[in-house]
């Protein structure tokens, strides 16, 4: 590891992790034009997501400050900013890898760990309030389908999913 002025510290060969983890191959192709940024709708809406400052930041090493943040978790995929890359850097993709990374690190916003273990307890990831069951019997909907649990358990362990919360407390 390596500190730099700004107090972010540097880990050696962090661009070559993330390069190597499924999604991250092309980190290395970017050149920092910005296009990304301005194609972002996140961008337009926060100046805490800005691609081509977090792709920069991964190149540097500053993995700590990347995977213990929330800005990588901003991404709403919607795959503009890799249609446009002049360098075609799989950004969205990257974005995962840095997820993944992070998420066997342990980080990993509450919001997510809530929705793992909503599916695996109930089969969806948001579970459904005795409120919204009576505002579907009163908009005359049907009952929600019985979700087949020990099948889903059964695909989820096979699959190596794991409960997010979990892994947050390891
Ligand atoms: Fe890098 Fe591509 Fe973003 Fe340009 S558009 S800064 S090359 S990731």
């Amino acid at each position: 590891m390596e500190q730099v002025n700004s107090g972010t510290t540097l880990t050696q060969d962090f661009s070559i992790k993330v390069s190597d983890h499924m999604g991250g191959e092309t980190l290395k192709h970017c050149y920092q034009c910005g296009t990304c940024v301005s194609s972002c709708p996140v961008a337009k809406l926060t100046s805490s997501f800005n691609p081509r400052e977090l792709i920069k930041l991964a190149l540097m090493g500053a993995e700590e400050e990347i995977i213990s943040g929330e800005s990588i978790w901003l991404c709403c995929s919607c795959y503009n900013c890799q249609e446009r890359c002049p360098q075609k850097v799989e950004i969205a993709d990257v974005f995962y890898a840095l997820r993944n990374i992070a998420l066997k690190k342990g980080y990993i916003p509450s919001v997510y760990s809530k929705f793992s273990t909503a599916l695996f307890d109930e089969g969806r990831v948001v579970t459904i309030s005795r409120f919204v069951e009576n505002k579907r019997v009163t908009l005359g909907l049907p009952s929600l389908k019985e979700v087949g649990l020990d099948n889903l358990r059964k695909i989820l362990q096979a699959t190596g999913f794991v409960r997010l919360e979990e892994k947050e407390e390891e």
